[in-house]
């Protein structure tokens, strides 16, 4: 898989908001967007551009899949399951996104970005059920513990993390049990769970043509 090497931040900058891609930076007066909030490139600054329908249904697709660090091919896989469950595609497609571990450990703070929680995982620093699970893209279940490897308690990011999550907070649907570094899975999220600007119906229209 072809890997994205240049700054995550000029995601943010394409999809004109804060994605949220880096941690503690996004929160501090580095971030990228506050600093230029036009899109990358030679024409960035040129603004007013008309854009298509297939251009804003493409948009919203690269800013959900950018969000939660995905490819094409994985994000596709994703709305594809999503397409097969009961209900509404677009909404399943981001609880069914919200629900992979890499987002989870995020989510309770243990990492400061969904990348960090991918690297993290990879490197065996999570138990879910008491079972070490080392696959970002696993997806939790109600009811599902996940706890910090007693062994990576200590390791200075996830220490740090789990004190700035005070900031973004801990979403309703996961509660967390932080003097025992573990948190556990209360539901499913729903649409309102999910505050960040975006409109998922879109990615159903763009990947139904
Ligand atoms: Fe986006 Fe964070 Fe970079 Fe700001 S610092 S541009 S929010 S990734």
């Amino acid at each position: 898989m072809a890997r994205y090497t240049d700054s995550v931040c000029r995601h943010c900058r394409r999809e004109n908001m804060k994605l949220y891609l880096k941690g503690d930076r996004c929160y501090s007066d580095k971030c990228a967007f506050d600093r230029r909030s036009y899109p990358p490139g030679e024409h960035g600054e040129r603004r007013g551009r008309k854009i298509s329908d297939y251009g804003i249904q493409l948009r919203e697709k690269q800013k959900v899949k950018r969000m939660y660090g995905l490819s094409e091919k994985q994000f596709r896989l994703f709305f594809e399951r999503a397409d097969r469950q009961k209900g509404i595609t677009g909404t399943n497609l981001l609880v069914l996104l919200e629900r992979r571990l890499d987002n989870v450990v995020y989510r309770l703070g243990f990492v400061n970005s969904r990348a960090q929680g991918r690297q993290f995982v990879r490197h065996n620093h999570f138990r879910v059920n008491g079972k070490k699970v080392n696959i970002p893209s696993y997806l939790v279940n109600i009811g599902d513990t996940v706890e910090v490897c007693e062994k990576s308690r200590k390791i200075p990011d996830i220490a740090d993390s789990m004190e700035a999550v005070v900031r973004r907070g801990i979403p309703q649907w996961l509660d967390m049990q932080k003097e025992n570094h573990k948190g556990s899975v209360k539901g499913f999220p729903v649409r309102e769970d999910l505050t960040m600007p975006m409109q998922e119906q879109l990615i159903v229209e763009l990947y139904s043509k």
